[in-house]
């Protein structure tokens, strides 16, 4: 049985005072005990939201890691550095990463192989552009980003990982796909993973859907045989949101 797992993506939101509101409010909620909570916050909120969520069920996570564990890298954070702030989960290779940040299936893969050596688990996010949609290359897609984002890892470490298959269409548009077409997509994802480790590592890994999910569309999404969880930007950025997404997870 797979653990159902929402996690909200902040994006560059939020300073620290309200990083820090934020995490005091949801910490006084009753939570869902069934379903892993995470918060991918930007790295400045990180140590603050570590000492109020301590103890909590709620799990911090970053939203992008650098692969060395030191070095030359001006700017850059390392999978040491997060792991001493308390992170437990780490986003790596978000389509706005892929597309404004230059990063690419290799530098992703590289940074899927360093959050594991420090015992990060990734979130590795795949998913097809509008025109490559339009163009019926979705699984061409999601095949390619999956099997090169794995490459190299072993089943253990495929089977602690996370995957989202965030369609960049439905990000931050309003227009989520069809929960029957995710899930199919999904399935497509995890075919993928059976074939390059086995079936037993496709059955463990949790593939999330995120594109515009909702409080009130979420359920539908989880409902479906494949999809294991959400990846959720705006609609997390609330108390009463980040709550919603749970309470209908
Ligand atoms: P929205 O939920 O705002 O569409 O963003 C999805 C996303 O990119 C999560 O990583």
């Amino acid at each position: 049985m797979r653990q159902r797992i929402i996690a909200g993506n902040w994006k560059m939101y939020k300073t620290i005072a309200e990083a820090e509101q934020f995490a005091n409010a949801v910490k006084q909620a009753e939570l869902s005990a069934t379903v892993e909570k995470v918060i991918c916050a930007p790295f400045t909120a990180l140590s603050a939201l570590s000492a109020i969520l301590k103890g909590t069920e709620i799990k911090l996570g970053a939203q992008n890691v650098h692969f060395a564990e030191e070095g030359a890298y001006t700017g850059e954070i390392s999978p040491l550095m997060l792991k001493e702030l308390g992170v437990d989960y780490v986003i790596i290779g978000h389509s706005e990463r892929r597309q404004y940040f230059n990063e690419t299936d290799e530098t992703v893969n590289k940074k899927v192989k360093a959050a594991l050596q420090h015992g990060l688990k990734p979130i590795i996010c795949v998913g097809e552009t509008l025109a490559e949609y339009e163009a019926n290359e979705t699984e061409a897609v999601v095949r390619r980003q999956t099997e090169a984002a794995l490459q190299g890892l072993s089943a253990e470490q495929v089977s602690v990982s996370v995957i989202a298959y965030e369609p960049v269409w439905a990000i931050g548009t309003g227009k989520s796909s069809t929960a029957e077409n995710a899930n199919q997509t999904i399935a497509y994802i995890r075919h993928v993973i059976a074939s390059q480790f086995d079936q037993d590592t496709a059955n463990a890994v949790r593939i999330q859907y995120g594109g515009s999910v909702k409080p009130d569309n979420v359920a539908g999404f989880l409902q479906q045989s494949d999809i294991d969880g959400a990846l959720v930007g705006g609609a997390s950025l609330t108390v009463e949101g980040y709550l919603g997404l749970i309470a209908g997870a």
